[in-house]
């Protein structure tokens, strides 16, 4: 089938769902996802989001997302991530209606790992859960929106360099939809780890469509550890994770002693790494987690989500220790763009975890990514309405792919992983057997 649209968003996170909500509703739009509309990492974040509590907190905040970042992130980004925390937040509650915890009629703000002050708005620990729903139903609102599940991008169509629609793949067959943007929110790598806390079917596939067609990447190597998965012996499924809000609610690491090894809120790689050396003396595959001391009652309605899951899995976190190890969790580098999400070829965008705006440099500081999913976002709504009365829509006809599906998608995950191995010598691949 060949379809012609005003603008292609592929992903239906909060970066494919809000930059949708941004556009001009005189725009004819289509989002697609791989899956379900609501099976994406955003579902599944816990802890919060951060913003800067007021104009006097956005120096601090920058400050530390570039000391968690090891200084590598692009400072700009980093400013503007920060500068346009408050006003992105203010929207999401205000117009769409999120439903932020509230104490005392104020918001509830609370803390994470290398975050100086408490600055995380939240939504219990489903916070992503929230997230999703809000703009999903505000979405469905919107006459100018049509969301299409179980369609795959299987990769980009251009022309002279330029991009003008995609390959997609539904109900068994190729589409060709032309779009005079293409904006790309397909996510992150985790489904390529054995040993990860993301969906399973978010591979990478805007990273390999990326390195196919000549669009610069940045910084591959660089893939988040999360130090706290819960341990589960034989799973080859998604780990659950363990917020970080648990141990910045005053949760401690342990031995096999019952001593603590680490300052529990130190950067994820810095706390990755103890246990990881802890693990290793002590001839375990897991550390401890002791949230007891919080008590059960706190727990279960403070961490609803996370107590419920643990009891799932046979373990009460109001009386029982949980195990804990590290796990993949987010992926820091990605598609190469600029201040308003644009990559390298013209009309191909890229927004939320698939792109890299250089916000997070070498490691994300916790909640920042919900975030950077909502500030660039928007700013690739904004670049986009302010030019495409001017765009022209190109179509060609093309034949459809000689591979099949499976065989494509094999090769697109082979090499994603080929690059990230090639760059990163250092990543111990037996614990997260990639390959
Ligand atoms: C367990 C967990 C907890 C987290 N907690 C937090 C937190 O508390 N705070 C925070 O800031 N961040 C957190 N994160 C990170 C954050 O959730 C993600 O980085 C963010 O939600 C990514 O949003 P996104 O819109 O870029 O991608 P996603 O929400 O992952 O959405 C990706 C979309 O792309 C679609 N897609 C992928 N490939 C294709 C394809 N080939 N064709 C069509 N569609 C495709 C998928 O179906 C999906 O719809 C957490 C992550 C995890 C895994």
């Amino acid at each position: 089938m060949k379809l012609e649209k005003d603008v292609l968003i592929v992903g239906s996170g909060v970066a494919g769902l809000y930059c949708a909500l941004n556009l001009n509703p005189e725009l004819n739009v289509t989002v697609i996802s791989k899956s379900t509309m609501d099976n994406n990492n955003t579902y599944l974040a816990q802890g919060g989001i951060s913003t800067a509590l007021n104009e006097e907190d956005i120096k601090p905040f920058v400050e530390d997302t570039m000391k968690a970042g090891r200084y590598e992130n692009r400072e700009e980004a980093v400013q503007v991530l920060a500068e346009e925390s408050i006003e992105n937040i203010s929207q999401i509650v205000e117009e769409y209606g999120m439903p932020l915890d509230m104490e005392n009629g104020k918001i509830d703000y609370t803390r994470e790992g290398a975050h100086r002050v408490n600055r995380i708005v939240h939504c219990k620990d489903n916070t992503g859960e929230i997230v999703f729903k809000t703009l999903y139903k505000s979405a469905l609102t919107r006459k100018n929106i049509e969301m299409i599940e179980d369609a795959t991008l299987l990769d980009i169509i251009t022309e002279d360099g330029k991009c003008i629609g995609a390959r997609v793949f539904k109900d068994g067959e190729e589409d060709h939809i032309f779009a005079k943007d293409v904006v790309l929110a397909c996510g992150g790598i985790g489904g390529l780890f054995k040993n990860s806390t993301n969906q399973r079917h978010l591979t990478g596939d805007g990273i390999a469509i990326a390195l196919k067609n000549g669009v610069e990447v940045e910084n591959l190597n660089y893939i988040q550890i999360h130090p706290t998965a819960f341990y589960e012996e034989n799973s080859n499924g998604r780990r659950m994770l363990i917020s970080e809000s648990l141990r910045g609610e005053g949760a401690l690491l342990k031995n096999k002693d019952g001593e603590r090894f680490v300052e529990e809120l130190l950067p994820r790689d810095v706390v990755s790494h103890a246990i990881f050396e802890q693990m290793k003396k002590d001839g375990t595959d897991y550390v401890y987690l002791d949230a007891r001391h919080l008590g059960e009652e706190y727990l279960k309605n403070r961490f609803t989500f996370i107590y419920n899951g643990c009891l799932e899995r046979g373990t009460n976190i109001g009386t029982d220790l949980i195990k804990v190890s590290p796990a993949q969790h987010y992926f820091m580098g990605g598609i190469h763009v600029d201040l308003n999400s644009k990559t390298t070829m013209d009309h191909l965008y890229a927004v939320g975890e698939v792109s890299c705006t250089g916000v997070h440099g070498a490691n994300r500081l916790a909640s920042n990514s919900l975030l950077e999913g909502l500030v660039f976002s928007k700013r690739a709504a904004n670049d986009i309405n302010s030019h495409i009365k001017d765009t022209e829509l190109v179509t060609k006809e093309i034949p459809n792919l000689e591979v099949s599906v499976d065989e494509l998608m094999k090769e697109n995950k082979k090499k994603v992983i080929d690059e990230i191995v090639r760059i990163r010598e250092d990543f111990d691949y037996e614990l997260f057997d990639c390959r």
